[in-house]
């Protein structure tokens, strides 16, 4: 099983932000700032590349819940970044989609 697909079946710890049938948030363990929480679908998907239209709702449903998390880590209004990396360029290092939920300082476009 990889990582992430631990993790939210809780065979790995992690330290959860937001958790339901389809999507779990935890903070990262190696966090850029202030606020840097993941959000996963549990569903194994290895990145962006290979999203097709089965997975409309369910990649909507993501940016809902990091919408939510923005509002209770307060950082809706202050502002933040939603990043997903795409293979080795991009960096990915897990190959489980994922969301990067990052704020909590004002980020250069290099970070
Ligand atoms: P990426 O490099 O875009 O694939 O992002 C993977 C992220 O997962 C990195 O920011 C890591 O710090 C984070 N990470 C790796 N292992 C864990 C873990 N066990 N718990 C929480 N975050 C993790």
């Amino acid at each position: 099983m990889c990582l992430f697909c631990e993790i939210a079946a809780g065979t790995i710890p992690s330290k959860k932000a937001y958790e339901d049938e389809t999507v779990v948030a935890f903070y990262d363990i190696a966090p850029q700032a202030p606020v840097h929480v993941l959000i996963i679908p549990r569903k194994h998907i290895e990145s962006a590349q290979v999203l097709t239209e089965t997975e409309n709702a369910l990649l909507c449903h993501m940016f809902e819940v990091a919408r939510s998390l923005a509002v209770e880590l307060g950082v809706a209004e202050s502002g933040y970044r939603l990043i997903t990396n795409v293979g080795p360029d991009a960096g990915q290092s897990v190959p489980h989609l994922h969301l990067h939920l990052i704020g909590g300082k004002t980020l250069n476009w290099n970070n």
